[in-house]
């Protein structure tokens, strides 16, 4: 847990989010400034600077699976999604608590900018 870090309060009920998907290790929001129709965030509720940190198989594990599970809840599993992890400065990682974001409803372009 870290006191000012945003996606902490997020885990903590001190911010509002629209919360998609809730289990005991990890949880899952809508993103503010969403980039296509789809776009939620899954986070670890432990403090998780970015997957450099990741220690746990287990962990990455059940973000996973929340992952795949949100793209079904929300439709496009089948009609196909993406699952990004930005990580550090290189990788445009802006918040330094570890979210995949989910990312569908629209064509994905590649190659990523
Ligand atoms: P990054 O650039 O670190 O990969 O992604 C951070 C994401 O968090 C961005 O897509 C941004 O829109 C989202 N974000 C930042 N602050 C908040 C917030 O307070 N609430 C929600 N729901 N998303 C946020
Ligand atoms: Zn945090």
């Amino acid at each position: 847990m870290a006191d000012n870090c945003i996606f902490c309060k997020i885990a903590r009920g001190e911010i509002p989010a629209t919360v998609v998907a809730d289990a005991p290790t990890c949880m899952a929001f809508r993103d503010l400034n969403p980039e296509a129709p789809v776009h939620v965030l899954v986070i670890p509720k432990a403090h998780v600077p970015s997957l450099n940190e990741v220690a746990s198989p287990a962990l990455f594990a059940d973000l996973m699976q929340m992952a795949r599970e949100v793209a079904k809840q929300e439709g496009i599993a089948a009609s196909g999604y993406r699952v990004v992890w930005n990580t550090n400065a290189d990788g445009g990682q802006t918040v330094f608590h570890l979210h995949a974001h989910v990312l569908g409803g629209r064509q994905m372009a590649w190659p990523p900018g």
